[in-house]
This record gives structure tokens, sequence and C-alpha cells, in this order.
């Protein structure tokens, strides 16, 4: 992914995260990048490296497709039955906590997908 900084206009470089993955933006110049634009970019990175059922969960929560608009693999792989779970995934989706990856391993397993959707 082309980035600039937005500190000083130099390169973006990705450093590698705890997987091992190139995913953690870093400014060439030096700077301190914003914390939510960070955020930002490492969610693009990571929307990279997940799976195509994943992917699309996710470009659904961006575009704000309704429900509907879901694949069947979908709804299997991540355990939507009702509006609820729908809505469930779609805040995580939309929070600053949200990480493509972390999503990506919680296909398939709906423990692992509730106690990541979870909200207090
Ligand atoms: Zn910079």
């Amino acid at each position: 992914m082309e980035t600039n900084c937005p500190n000083c206009g130099g390169d973006l470089g990705y450093g590698k995260d705890e997987n091992g993955n190139y995913t953690i933006p870093i400014c060439q110049g030096g700077c301190k990048l914003d914390p939510d634009m960070a955020a930002g970019l490492r969610q693009v990175m990571e929307l990279e490296l997940v799976r195509p059922t994943t992917k699309r969960l996710v470009t659904s929560v961006f575009f704000d497709l309704p429900k509907e608009a879901l694949t069947p693999a979908v709804l299997v792989d991540f355990e939507i039955h009702d509006k609820e779970d729908w809505l469930r995934l779609y805040y995580y989706i939309k929070s600053s906590r949200f990480s493509p990856m972390a999503l990506d391993k919680a296909l398939g397993n709906k423990d692992a997908i509730m106690d990541l959707t979870f909200t207090e």
C-alpha cells in the first residue's frame, strides 16, 4: 500500500507485528504516527492477509451493506443466525479495537467470535 507520512510527507514502511506479518506502519523519516491513523493503516494491511470470507464480511460492513448482502458462506462461517449476531459483528468491525486478523482467526469458532465481539 502506497501511503505517505502525514507529518513529513516521507515514505511509510511496515514493521513486523507479533505474528511476523508486516502490518505495523512506520514513518521512514522517524515521525511518531497518530495512533488512530496507525491503527487504520494496520487494519488495511491486515485485511490483505485474511481469507476471502473474512474479507467479504469486513468489506460489507465498511460499505454499510445490509445483512441480506452477505453470502451463505459468510453467514455460516461467522455464525450469523439473527440480527443480534449480525449487529455484534457489525459494531466490532466498526470499532477502533477491530483487527481483521483476529476476526479471521475466529472464523468457524462460535466461542471465539463471541469473545471477540463481546461488548460490556
Ligand atoms: Zn514522517
